[in-house]
């Protein structure tokens, strides 16, 4: 069962580079124009709504 194995840790180390590239990810507040993280739904700087 070494193939599967090695199927397992490629799926690890592919969710890993997927959890960094989400974490990398910007977006800029329409509002203040800020770069904020991706994931946020408030903005950090002025508060808007995204
Ligand atoms: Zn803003």
């Amino acid at each position: 069962m070494k193939e599967k194995n090695s199927v397992e840790q490629l799926k690890r180390e592919l969710v890993e580079e997927i959890e960094h590239y989400i974490k990398e990810m910007r977006k800029i507040c329409p509002m203040c124009r800020i770069n904020i993280p991706i994931n946020s739904l408030f903005c950090p700087y002025c508060g808007n709504k995204l």
